[in-house]
């Protein structure tokens, strides 16, 4: 990392102090009341970043000096966001001369869009954490109001797995498990013969969790848009929801599937680690007109965000990040919700418990790589799926998708920042395709051949 000169002994000194004090004030902060949305108490945060500026002033080359020190930020309150918190709380923004980045928590993915659509300058977002394909579905404008086409830039994967698929408790024990095929498939077809649907939720309309859910039931011969019904539904409703009997399963990220267990109103059907292992997730993207004006800010943000996903697979440090990330200016949740799951320990609610590390969430390498590189032939697999329920016409499996991709992924800027931070030539990804995906039912998705991984599923809208 960085150079291992003498200042950086007095920096690693500050930013460990400075980090400590915002814990101590985060814990402080409990029973005080609300300080509404956005980033940590203004307490630890100026504790933090009176630190970090001392850091920042010693250790940014000129050349490296970003054009702003200013990034607003959205995300949501789920695990996937803790590369930008800890970037934040822990000083790496600030070491790179990022020292008054804000964060901006979102009450749903549908806040996020529209934040991003308004920008930071009219009291919206530069950028933050995103759904996959959300960058490239804003970039067409298929999503946003009016169908304005806003560029978007994606630059790194924030996590991998840390997903999964929750259901009421009223169906423990009917076979509502990863292989729906073995028997939850009967139960589900009950449920639709007596006009009394199964009812899924998931966050955000074609993107990740509402793929998810999607591919676990087809995987399992249930038709996602003829047998079940699903519905949108924002993350922190979920937990209600389920309570009063309205939604009979929810897919999301930690720590809501978890939550639920621990509040004993369902259980676990599955980790979406044991239905793709190491799948892509969730990524930090920017507005193309921010990363356009601010080149040097964005490797800055970049480098920010890879120094904590380093210190994130550090399982030594899983506790303290619960610790962070479960304060009241954050997530606001009990620590053991988080602490457990960052250690791969699942109590699953129906008796099943996992305890192995290699199902929880990674963040900068898991087993078959790097996480934070952003491999082009994710966003592919993301618009294939796209295209296999009718999201997107055909074209995006071909030239159309190949071209927008390009036009999104800036991974070759992730490599730009790599180089600065340090990071070893073997931890720096030579292809942009991971190549050839495997699912728990034995289906592949080769990203030279789109449409053969769509020949191959039975169940989808597209036909093929
Ligand atoms: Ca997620």
């Amino acid at each position: 990392m960085a150079e291992f000169s003498n200042p950086f002994n007095r920096r690693k000194f500050l930013l460990t102090a400075g980090a400590s004090a915002g814990v101590v004030l985060l814990k402080g902060c409990l029973g005080n009341p609300p300080e509404g949305v956005g980033g940590g108490s203004s307490q630890a945060q100026s504790g933090t970043q009176s630190t970090a500026q001392m850091v920042a002033n010693s250790s940014v080359s000129p050349e490296q000096k970003p054009e702003t020190t200013k990034a607003n930020l959205g995300y949501i309150p789920i695990v996937e966001a803790a590369p930008l918190i800890i970037a934040k709380e822990k000083g790496f923004f600030a070491k790179y001369g990022m020292t008054d980045v804000n964060l901006a928590k979102q009450a749903s993915w549908g806040s996020m869009r529209d934040n991003t659509e308004i920008g930071a300058s009219g009291g919206g977002v530069d950028g933050g954490q995103y759904q996959m394909p959300m960058p490239h579905l804003i970039t067409e404008g298929l999503i946003t109001k009016g169908n304005v086409k806003i560029p978007m830039y994606l630059l790194a994967q924030l996590n991998t797995q840390g997903n999964g698929i929750a259901v009421a408790s009223k169906h423990a024990g009917k076979q509502i498990a990863l292989d729906l095929s073995k028997g939850g498939k009967g139960l589900v077809d009950g449920l639709k013969s007596s006009k009394t649907p199964f009812t899924a939720a998931f966050t955000f309309a074609k993107v990740n969790q509402d793929l998810w859910i999607r591919y676990w039931l087809a995987a399992g011969g249930i038709d996602p848009d003829l047998d079940v019904k699903l519905i949108p539904v924002p993350a922190a409703q979920t937990v209600a929801n389920m309570k009063t009997g309205s939604m009979d399963a929810f897919s999301t990220g930690d720590p809501w599937p978890y939550r639920i267990v621990k509040d004993k109103i369902g259980f676990l059907a599955m980790l979406t680690a044991e239905m793709w292992k190491d799948h892509p997730e969730e990524y930090l993207a920017m507005r193309g007109d921010w990363v356009d004006k601010n080149p040097k800010a964005t490797k800055a943000l970049l480098k920010g965000i890879m120094e904590a996903q380093q210190w994130l697979d550090n399982f030594a440090n899983r506790k303290e990040a619960a610790a962070i990330l479960s304060g009241r200016n954050y997530f606001n949740l009990p620590f053991e919700i988080l602490a457990e799951p960052y250690e791969g320990k699942y109590d699953m609610g129906d008796g099943r418990v996992i305890d192995d590390k290699s199902m929880a969430v990674y963040y900068w390498k898991d087993s078959k790589g790097s996480v934070s590189y952003p491999y082009k032939s994710h966003d592919l697999w993301f618009l294939t799926e796209n295209v296999r329920w009718g999201f997107l016409p055909k074209e995006y499996i071909g030239a159309k998708g190949k071209e927008l991709i390009d036009k999104v992924n800036k991974e070759n800027i992730w490599k730009e920042a790599a180089k600065e931070l340090g990071v070893p030539a073997a931890d720096i990804p030579t292809s942009t395709s991971r190549g050839v995906e495997t699912f728990f039912d034995g289906i592949k998705f080769d990203p030279e051949k789109p449409e053969e991984y769509l020949k191959s599923l039975k169940i989808k809208k597209v036909s093929f």
